[in-house]
C-alpha cells in the first residue's frame, strides 16, 4: 500500500488479496507497516497502527494520535481509533485486527465495549506466533458492558437513539451564524448516537477547518470508565481520517451536551481543543431529552 488511506472498500480488499496471493484476513498484517506513518505521536514517537476488517469485507485503520501539552490520558490509542473509524463508516462487526504492537489493557477493555468481544482475532505483527488469537486469549474473565447493562443495551457500532434536541440558545455571532448552526446540527447528531449507557451523559463534538470542512464525533464509554473515547477526541480522529492536516487548522468547534450532566465534556474539550488550536472558536450548546421536552 503506496499511499496509506483510512477506509479501503471490500472489492478493492479483495482485490489486494488477490493480488499477494493471500485471504483478506492474511493481508491485514501486510498493511500495519505502511499504516504505522498515518500515525501521530509527538510525546512517544512511537507510532502504533491497528487495521481492522469488518464484517462487510471493508478495512479501516487506526493510528495512535497524542496531543503536545495535553495529559497523556487524553490521547487516542490505535485499537480506539480503529473502532470509532468503524463506527463513523457504520460497519456493523469488527472481525480481524491486525496491529504492530500487543494491544494495551486499556485497548483490550476498550475492545469489550463490542459485541461478542471475546471473539474478534487479533494478530500482533511485532511477535512471532504470526497467527490471528481471539481477544478472550489476550483478556481472560474479563469485565464488560453486561456486569452494569442488561443485553439488549446498544453497544459500541450498534444503532442509538439517545432522544435528544437542542435548547433553544440565542447565543450566535456575528457572520459565522451559519457555520455554527451547521456545527450544532452535527454535533446533535453525534449526541444523540453516542454510546453514554453508564452515565446517561451523551455529547457529540462536530468541528470545522480552515477549508470549511466538517467532522463530528460521538462521546463512547467504557464499562471501566477510564477508557472511556471522549466525543474532542472522536472528532479529532474523523478529522485525521479524513485527511485533515494540522490541528491548528480547526477554527471552530461545538460541544452539545446536556446541562445538567453529571459527566460534563465541555472544559476537557476546551482544554484540548486550546492546546493543539489555540484559535479554534468552541461554544457549547445543550440538548435534553425529546421525551420530556426541551425549554
Ligand atoms: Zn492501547
Amino acid at each position: 500500500m503506496d499511499h496509506p488511506r483510512f477506509v479501503i472498500s471490500a472489492a478493492e480488499a479483495e482485490s489486494m488479496a488477490n493480488l499477494s496471493g493471500l485471504s483478506v484476513p492474511q493481508l491485514l498484517p501486510t498493511l500495519v507497516k505502511s499504516a504505522q506513518t498515518l500515525a501521530r505521536p509527538p510525546t512517544s514517537n512511537y507510532p502504533v497502527a491497528a487495521v481492522g476488517l469488518s464484517s462487510d469485507g471493508r478495512i479501516f485503520i487506526g493510528v495512535n494520535l497524542e496531543f503536545p501539552g495535553v495529559p497523556l490520558h487524553h490521547s487516542v490509542h490505535a485499537e480506539q481509533f480503529l473502532v470509532t473509524n468503524h463506527a463513523f463508516h457504520n460497519s456493523p462487526r469488527l472481525v480481524y485486527i491486525a496491529v504492530s504492537s500487543a494491544p494495551c489493557g486499556h485497548c483490550r477493555q476498550f475492545l469489550q465495549e463490542l459485541r461478542q468481544p471475546g471473539d474478534i482475532q487479533i494478530f500482533i505483527t511485532s511477535q512471532n506466533d504470526v497467527i490471528y488469537k481471539p481477544l478472550l486469549s489476550l483478556l481472560p474473565n474479563p469485565f464488560g458492558p453486561f456486569d452494569l447493562l442488561d443485553q439488549q443495551t446498544p453497544l459500541i457500532l450498534e444503532s442509538h437513539n439517545n432522544n435528544l434536541s437542542l435548547v433553544e440558545n440565542k447565543f450566535l455571532a456575528n457572520g459565522v451564524a451559519q457555520d455554527f448552526e451547521k456545527l450544532k446540527s452535527l454535533a446533535l447528531e453525534a449526541a444523540i448516537a453516542s454510546h453514554a449507557a453508564y452515565s446517561h451523559c451523551p455529547s457529540g463534538v462536530a468541528l470545522m477547518d480552515v477549508h470549511g470542512k466538517f467532522y463530528k464525533g460521538c462521546y463512547m464509554e467504557s464499562a471501566a470508565y477510564n477508557p472511556s473515547l471522549g466525543p474532542v477526541q472522536a472528532a479529532l480522529v474523523a478529522f485525521v481520517a479524513s485527511g485533515g492536516g494540522g490541528y491548528d487548522e480547526l477554527v471552530a468547534a461545538v460541544v452539545v451536551e446536556k446541562e445538567e450532566a453529571v459527566v460534563r465534556q465541555e472544559d476537557t474539550a476546551r482544554l484540548l481543543l486550546k492546546m493543539v488550536s489555540p484559535n479554534c472558536d468552541f461554544r457549547v450548546y445543550h440538548c435534553c431529552s425529546s421525551v420530556n421536552g426541551c425549554v
